[in-house]
């Protein structure tokens, strides 16, 4: 059993509606693949192109959420729509639970009657930034590098309200600590180790050290320029290494994958779609105990499930 925290498949299917999730080319994530790599929680993140015309956000981020419904959930009666640990409970055997995320606060502008709309469809995990500023916070490639705005804070302590996770992958570092003293369920959904590979999208291990204080999740990422510097070269053993160094620093009950498929163009060797879990899966077993890569795979992000 696997829980992915993060993929892109649903912009894809968004920005070319031709695609189908049965067995669309350009997918990494697929219905079909979820099932063969035995995947039981995929989160679908809406993520706004940055093309996208601030006025137009949030309208195309309820387009992604009727494209999730209508080309996943209800064309696939073995893939349900998943937001708490009791959905999680409730899955068959054979089923596969979707959950919906939040990747970036561009689409709410400023907005707390956006972001509560977005909740009450079933937005499970709301990702501040992407790499750019908005009303939030700035992201990590802002070079200003500011921190959470009076309006981001209101954003956080309403997440925390309605126990929902705060997804800090993407923030700038100021934003990244600013969430960490008010956030109750922080997590990274897709971020490796600044240690091993020393990107500004990675985090540093005063970061992940607060994470794991904050009882928070890290989902290691498969996107080639956050497992090493010589992108071309990555492969499953550089994911090994990122897991390693967040087990060294406490954290074998804070960790995960959030691979981000379908929101990368280069995939790193032995990762190159959803199906190539299985060759993680192999590769973790050579080094873990079964409950170790039982609670990487899966159980480590829905214990931290805050409903
Ligand atoms: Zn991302």
């Amino acid at each position: 059993m696997i829980f992915d925290a993060h993929c892109d498949a649903l912009m894809k299917l968004w920005m070319d509606r031709s695609l189908s999730f049965q067995d669309g080319k350009s997918l990494h994530v697929t219905f079909p693949s979820l099932l063969e790599a035995k995947i039981k929680v995929q989160c679908f993140a809406i993520y706004i192109p940055e093309t996208v015309p601030e006025e137009a956000r949030f309208t195309i981020a309820l387009e992604m959420i009727d494209i999730f419904f209508e080309q996943m959930i209800e064309r696939f009666p073995m893939l349900k729509f998943v937001r708490s640990k009791r959905d999680i409970d409730a899955l068959e055997e054979n089923e596969i639970g979707a959950m919906l995320t939040l990747e970036g606060c561009d689409a709410i502008g400023t907005s707390l009657v956006k972001l509560k709309t977005l909740l009450r469809l079933g937005v499970s995990s709301v990702g501040l930034t992407w790499n750019w500023s908005n009303a939030v916070a700035d992201g990590s490639w802002e070079v200003r590098g500011a921190g959470l705005t009076e309006f981001g804070k209101q954003v956080v302590r309403h997440l925390n309200e309605a126990k929902r996770w705060v997804d800090v992958s993407h923030l700038s570092e100021k934003a990244f600590w600013d969430v960490m003293e008010i956030a109750q369920f922080p997590i990274a959904s897709h971020s490796n180790t600044y240690r091993f590979c020393p990107h500004p999208r990675n985090l540093r291990d005063e970061q992940i050290r607060a994470l794991i204080e904050k009882n928070g999740m890290i989902g290691i990422t498969f996107v080639p320029y956050f497992l090493t510097k010589e992108k071309e070269k990555a492969a499953i053993s550089d994911v090994l290494r990122h897991l390693e160094h967040i087990c060294s620093l406490g954290g074998a009950r804070h960790v995960g994958f959030g691979s981000d498929f379908d929101g990368m163009e280069e995939t790193a060797k032995g990762l190159e779609n959803a199906r190539c879990y299985t060759n993680l899966v192999n590769e973790l077993q050579k080094h873990y105990s079964e409950d170790e890569v039982e609670r990487f795979l899966f159980r480590n992000f829905y214990d931290h499930l805050p409903q």
